[in-house]
């Protein structure tokens, strides 16, 4: 029977279901892409002001020179991208950076760090930049890579409001794309970040050469966490000269619009970030995506390494669209 004229009632959807099944996700992929669109759409309105845009800014604390292997990143220290290791940086430009970042609208900064982990040493820097921005009247967001719990709870301790580490892809695409750690280390610093109290922000990349059946296992398995990750970014890779994943075949548009209405229909009260790749997505794309659900962008002329669409192009299509940044 085609979908596309079943009119029977649908059941009610559970806002809070963490028992996706694979067959269930996958057969949200397959509908037909109104009747997807529409669906998350519905969802998206039950849970937010779907003219609301979370604003979110990235700086990169402590660039390059990681000893890591993710394949789609220009900071690894095995590939040869031109992206030159540098240190941790100063309290006092990061907090230049925040106000900044403030002042252009946005309410949380975010600060990623190329570490596999962060030494206790440097946390404590950390610790001194997440109180700085908090003392700014902003959300905090930092990614370090892999913590331990007691790590994860001084972070905690210092205020800190929401802590990124994507599970990237499904599972068995994993290991694909990064062989230095595994699937595993990802969920359990997940864990300790969840036990510490800190918000989750946990996503992926498509367009990594994956296959659908990757897709829906990334979406099932961000669905199927005890407590669905409060930040949700969706990325499309963005392909960097000099690492393994630069010239694979671009995703079709509607492929990563599906995957956002998939992802906000699963995860019907987390903030879906349309993150990575909007520097060469047009316009129209990224409206589809905020049908969709997707309520979050990363805000902002750079995105750690690579480039993002200015503020200016970024609040003509938000002004363009209706929309306007959730306070
Ligand atoms: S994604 Fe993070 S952990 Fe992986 S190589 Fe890049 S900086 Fe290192």
């Amino acid at each position: 029977m085609s979908l596309a004229h079943d009119t029977s009632p649908r059941p009610p959807l559970d806002l809070h279901r963490h028992d996706w099944t694979r067959e269930e996700v996958r057969a949200l992929f397959a509908l037909p892409f109104p009747e997807l669109i529409f669906r998350a759409a519905a969802v998206h309105r039950e849970n937010f002001d779907p003219a609301e845009v979370q604003i979110s800014t990235l700086l990169s604390i402590k660039t390059g020179g990681c000893p890591e292997d993710c394949a789609y990143c220009p900071q690894s220290a095995k590939f040869d991208t031109g992206v030159k290791a540098e240190k941790l940086m100063e309290l006092d430009a990061v907090l230049t950076e925040a106000r900044a970042a403030k002042e252009g609208g946005a309410s949380r900064f975010c600060m990623g760090a190329a570490w596999r982990s962060p030494k206790d040493r440097d946390l404590d820097k950390v610790c001194a930049m997440v109180e700085g921005v908090k003392a700014l009247g902003m959300e905090t967001c930092v990614t370090l890579g892999m913590l331990t719990g007691e790590q994860a709870r001084r972070l905690k301790d210092c205020g800190l409001d929401y802590y990124n580490h994507n599970l990237d892809t499904s599972p068995e695409y994993y290991g694909e794309i990064i062989t230095t750690r595994t699937f595993q280390d990802r969920l359990d610093t997940l864990e300790y970040v969840r036990n510490a109290g800190i918000h989750v922000c946990c996503g992926g990349i498509v367009g990594m050469g994956e296959g659908l059946d990757d897709r829906v296992g990334m979406i099932a398995t961000l669905a199927s966490l005890p407590v669905h990750p409060e930040s949700v970014p969706i990325n499309l890779l963005v392909q960097v000269e000099g690492t393994p994943l630069a010239g694979q075949a671009m995703l079709d548009a509607f492929d990563f619009v599906r995957t956002i209405a998939v992802a906000r229909i699963c995860m019907p009260a987390s903030v879906v970030r349309l993150s990575a790749g909007r520097e060469d997505m047009s316009e129209e794309t990224q409206a589809l995506c905020f049908i969709a659900g997707a309520n979050s962008i990363f805000y902002g002329p750079k995105l750690l390494t690579t480039p993002n669409p200015g503020r200016d192009r970024d609040m003509a299509l938000l002004d363009k669209l209706g929309l306007r940044p959730m306070t």
